[in-house]
């Protein structure tokens, strides 16, 4: 949604608001950062997360300083990114990054219900990995009563992201200096089993 604070100062057209461009950049993301003021300081804290429809569900130990902060309700900023490319020009000032990143303006809703709590979970963990959940025991009651789980509206967020090659000054072009982009990528490598798993064949999700 586009309010005020959602709205960039510089380069406005690469902001985008639309839930489907929205979704899919958090749909791709391993990680995100939320900000929060404790006792006036600013703080920033990286962690898993997992989206449902509008919300994004992150969860922690019910005694993590973090959370029981965020529990409280007050005003959090949650940003992910995604680098798809950096952007070599001929000038350092011309030097950019290819990129998509959303930035999300929130207050945490507690998740008490037990069912909508293990569904959040769910989607955390698949959020690393895709498909993990249903190939793991349920999780017990008490393991579910030692997390916290919030929940956060994707209302006031914004997109942006810059694609493409650099945008030298009309004056440096002739230069012979290598200009281009480098794709950057996010890549999975072969699983490594542990000691308790070498014998058995890699489940369907993890192939
Ligand atoms: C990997 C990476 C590297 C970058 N490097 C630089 C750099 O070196 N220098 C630089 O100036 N900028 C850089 N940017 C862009 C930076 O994120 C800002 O978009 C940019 O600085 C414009 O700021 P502004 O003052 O217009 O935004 P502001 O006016 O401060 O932003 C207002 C609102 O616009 C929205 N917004 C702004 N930026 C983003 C974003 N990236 N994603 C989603 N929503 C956003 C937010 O809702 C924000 O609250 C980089 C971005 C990424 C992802």
């Amino acid at each position: 949604m586009k309010t005020p604070r959602t709205t960039p100062s510089r380069l406005a057209k690469r902001a985008v608001y639309d839930e489907e461009t929205i979704h899919a950049i958090l749909d791709e993301g391993l990680f995100c950062t939320v900000s929060y003021v404790s006792d006036g300081e600013p703080r920033a804290i990286p962690t898993a997360y997992g989206r449902e429809g509008n919300r994004l569900f992150i969860h922690g130990s019910v005694g993590s300083h973090f959370i029981r902060e965020l529990e409280n309700g007050g005003p959090v900023c949650l940003t992910v990114t995604l680098v798809d490319g950096l952007v070599l020009a001929k000038s350092g000032f011309s030097h950019s990054v290819n990129y998509r990143s959303v930035v999300v303006f929130a207050r945490a809703e507690k998740v008490e219900n037990g069912e909508e709590k293990v569904k959040a979970l769910a989607r955390i963990t698949d959020q690393l990995v895709p498909g993990r959940w249903e190939c793991l025991r349920p999780e017990t009651e008490s393991e579910v009563r030692k997390t916290t789980v919030l929940a956060f509206p994707l209302e006031e967020a914004s997109a942006k992201v810059r694609t493409g090659g650099p945008n030298d000054e009309p004056e440096d072009l002739a230069l012979p200096i290598w200009s281009g982009v480098i794709p950057v990528r996010t890549v999975r490598d072969q699983p490594q089993p542990d000691a308790t798993s070498a014998g058995l064949p890699l489940p369907a999700h993890l192939a």
